[in-house]
This record gives C-alpha cells, sequence and structure tokens, in this order.
C-alpha cells in the first residue's frame, strides 16, 4: 500500500484534517479538496478495500453503508430532491488514484454528460 492509498485511514484516524460532514460507525464522509461540482463529498468505509469491486465481494453490508451514507450527506447537502451521482472510480482506465475504495457523490448543479 503507498502513502496516497494509505491517506484516507489517516483521514480517518483524524492524523489528515479534512472536512468532514457525516460519520457513521462504518463510513466517513468529507468534502474533495479539488471539488469537480458545487457539492462534491467523498465517502469511504472505514476498513479499506482498493476497489469497490472488492468491497461489494467481500462485505456487501458494508457497500450499501456507503450508498446509504450517500444519500444522506445528499439530504445534508440539499440536493436529495433535485438529483446527485454517486462514482465509483475503478483503477486506472476511470482514473482511480487512491485505492481506498471511496464514492464521489456529485450534485448542487446541472451535471454534464461524462466519458471521455
Ligand atoms: O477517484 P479518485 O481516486 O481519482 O479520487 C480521489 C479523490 O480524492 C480526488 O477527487 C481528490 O481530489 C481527492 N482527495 C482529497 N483529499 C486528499 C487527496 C485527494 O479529497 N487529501
Amino acid at each position: 500500500m503507498s502513502d496516497a492509498d494509505e491517506l484516507f485511514l489517516r483521514i480517518i484516524a483524524r492524523e489528515v484534517p479534512a472536512d468532514v460532514v457525516y460519520e457513521t460507525e462504518t463510513t466517513l464522509a468529507f468534502r474533495d479538496i479539488k471539488p469537480q461540482a458545487r457539492t462534491h463529498v467523498l465517502v469511504v468505509p472505514k476498513t479499506r478495500y482498493r476497489n469497490v469491486a472488492e468491497l461489494a465481494a467481500a462485505d456487501p453490508g458494508l457497500l450499501a453503508d456507503v450508498i446509504a451514507t450517500a444519500h444522506k450527506v445528499a439530504e445534508l447537502e440539499g440536493i436529495a430532491g433535485s438529483g446527485y451521482r454517486v462514482v465509483f472510480n475503478t483503477d486506472a482506465d476511470a482514473g482511480q488514484t487512491v485505492f481506498h475504495v471511496h464514492a464521489h457523490v456529485l450534485g448542487g448543479e446541472q451535471l454534464g454528460f461524462f466519458g471521455r
């Protein structure tokens, strides 16, 4: 595991500061330092899995917790009604840079289509 991959564990342990917006027993939600939309929050499970596929295979209940936290964040941010997007970048072609699974919760404005 590289230093970058340990970053979210260090945020969870409060060793690295982050703008935390919500926390449960199993998940933490904090603002992305380089927001790509008016609302851009990351949701991580407190146990590290490399990507969403590993998490789904190992602990589907924890994946459900991540999704539930994403929706709670949308409610807290006031965007649950207007609409929001949940994205899991998975490996190189998707641009995953931190190999601790995280959901991007994006919204607060009309989002463009995505792809290339
Ligand atoms: O999906 P991907 O791995 O590319 O996303 C990592 C995200 O973590 C980026 O959006 C980046 O801005 C964010 N990040 C952060 N705080 C850090 C380091 C990275 O919010 N200290």
